[in-house]
C-alpha cells in the first residue's frame, strides 16, 4: 500500500512539470480518494488488485484522476513505464488545460483553422459520430458551460439564467469542423470539452499498445473507465464492481463480468456541489446549459470500445432512460444499466443480469 500511495505522490510530482493543468492539492486529494476506492475495489470484487507474483502493476494521475494498470503474465516493468509514459502524450495533446495541447490550440484559435494529431482527429470524429446520434446530447461545445459551472473549484455558486444564457451563444457542434487532420471551430468565442470521452479514447489506445507487446490478460482503470484485456488469468471473468451511489464509495449496488471489454460508468455523484436542497452535478444538458435532472442516478455501459462506454455513458444519462434505452437497443455493440434515483435498475436486452 505505501508503495502504491509514494508513487502515486511521485507520479503527480513528475507530472506536474510536465503539465499543470488544474488545482494541485485538490489533485491530491483526488489520489488519495482515489487510492481508497481501489483497496475498496480489492475488498468487495476480485476486479483486478489482488496481485498476484505473475503481474505487475502501477499508479498515477492524469486528466485529474486516478489511473491503474495491472498486467499479468509478465514481469516487463518497462512495458508500465512505457505505457504511463504515452498516458503522459496523450494528456499533453487532449487536455484542455495543458497550454501547447491540440485541444488548447483549437480553443485559442480565434476561428482560425489548425492542425491536430490523427489521435486528435480520430477522437473528434467519434465525438462528432456521438452528437450526431443523440441530437446533441452528447455536445463537446459544452466547454462554455462547464466554465460557468467550473465543478472542480466552485464551492457551490449556481451561475445566473443570464450567464447561462450569453455562454449558449457559443455552443453548438454544427460551428466545429474535421477536414482530415485539420479543425475549424468557427466562433472565436465557441471551445471544446473531451471530458466526456477521452479517457475511454485514451484506454482503447493504451489497451492497443499492450496488445502489441504481447499481453493477453490486463486490467486497466482510467478514474473508473475499466477497459481490460483478456480474462484474469486463472481463465475467469473480470467482475467489475458497480458503484452505489446510495452509499459509501466502497459499497457495490451491482457487479459485472466481462473479458476483453469495458465498462464506464457516468453518475451524478462524481462531480457536484449542493445547494439549497438541489445537487448540481457536472453532466450538462447542452439544450439548456443545467445539470441533467430527469431521475437517473448513474449510467453503466459495456461494450468492446472504452471511447464508445465512455462517450454513451454521458450520452445516455442526458438522453434519460426512455431515449437512452432506446438508442442501445437500436446498437449491436452496446449494453447498459441505468439506475434511477428512485433506486430501480434497468438492464439492456443483452445483459446477463437481465435474462434472471
Ligand atoms: P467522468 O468524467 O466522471 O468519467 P463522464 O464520462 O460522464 O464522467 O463525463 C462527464 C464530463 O463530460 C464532464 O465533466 C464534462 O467535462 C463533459 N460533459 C458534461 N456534459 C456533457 C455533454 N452533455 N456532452 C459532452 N460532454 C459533456
Ligand atoms: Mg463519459
Amino acid at each position: 500500500m505505501n508503495h502504491s500511495f509514494f508513487r502515486i505522490i511521485l507520479s503527480i510530482k513528475e507530472h506536474s512539470k510536465l503539465c499543470i493543468s488544474g488545482n494541485f492539492s485538490f489533485k491530491i486529494y483526488l489520489a488519495v480518494s482515489g487510492l481508497l476506492f481501489y483497496f475498496a475495489c480489492a475488498y468487495f470484487t476480485d476486479t483486478a488488485f489482488a496481485q498476484t507474483s505473475a503481474s505487475i502493476s502501477d499508479t498515477g494521475f492524469y486528466f485529474d484522476t486516478v489511473v491503474t494498470i495491472r498486467l499479468d503474465g509478465t514481469q516487463d516493468e518497462t512495458i508500465l513505464e512505457e505505457a504511463f509514459a504515452q498516458m503522459a502524450r496523450y494528456e499533453a495533446i487532449l487536455s484542455r488545460t495543458c497550454e501547447g495541447s491540440d485541444v488548447w490550440n483549437i480553443n485559442h484559435s480565434g476561428g482560425q483553422t489548425v492542425e491536430v494529431h490523427d489521435e486528435t482527429a480520430e477522437l473528434l470524429a467519434l465525438a462528432l459520430d456521438y452528437a450526431a446520434l443523440s441530437d446533441s446530447a452528447f455536445d463537446i461545445t459544452i466547454a462554455p458551460y462547464i466554465d460557468l459551472w467550473d465543478f472542480q473549484n466552485n464551492p457551490g455558486n449556481v451561475p445566473s439564467h443570464d450567464m447561462i444564457a450569453q455562454a449558449g451563444k457559443h455552443i453548438g457542434i454544427s460551428g466545429l469542423h474535421l477536414n482530415g487532420t485539420t479543425v475549424t471551430l468557427d466562433d472565436p468565442d465557441a471551445s471544446i470539452d473531451l471530458g466526456g470521452i477521452a479517457k475511454g479514447y485514451i484506454a482503447d489506445r493504451i489497451k492497443e499498445f499492450l496488445l502489441e507487446k504481447g499481453i493477453t490478460s490486463a486490467f486497466i482503470n482510467l478514474g473508473g473507465n475499466v477497459l481490460t484485456i483478456g480474462t484474469k488469468p486463472d481463465g475467469q471473468l473480470w467482475n467489475i464492481g458497480i458503484r452505489d451511489p446510495f452509499l459509501t464509495a466502497s459499497d457495490i449496488i451491482s457487479i459485472v463480468k466481462i473479458d476483453d471489454q469495458s465498462v464506464v460508468t457516468s453518475g451524478t455523484y462524481e462531480r457536484f456541489f449542493e445547494k439549497n436542497g438541489t445537487v448540481y452535478h457536472h453532466i450538462l444538458d447542452p439544450h439548456t446549459g443545467y445539470p441533467v435532472q430527469n431521475g437517473l442516478k448513474s449510467v453503466t455501459i459495456l461494450s468492446d470500445s472504452s471511447a464508445d462506454a465512455d462517450a454513451l455513458s454521458t450520452t445516455c444519462f442526458v438522453l434519460g432512460l426512455d431515449k437512452g434505452m432506446e438508442l442501445i437497443e437500436s446498437l449491436d455493440y452496446a449494453e447498459a444499466m441505468f439506475l434511477t434515483e428512485e433506486k430501480e435498475i434497468h438492464y439492456s436486452s443483452g445483459l446477463p443480469q437481465n435474462k434472471n
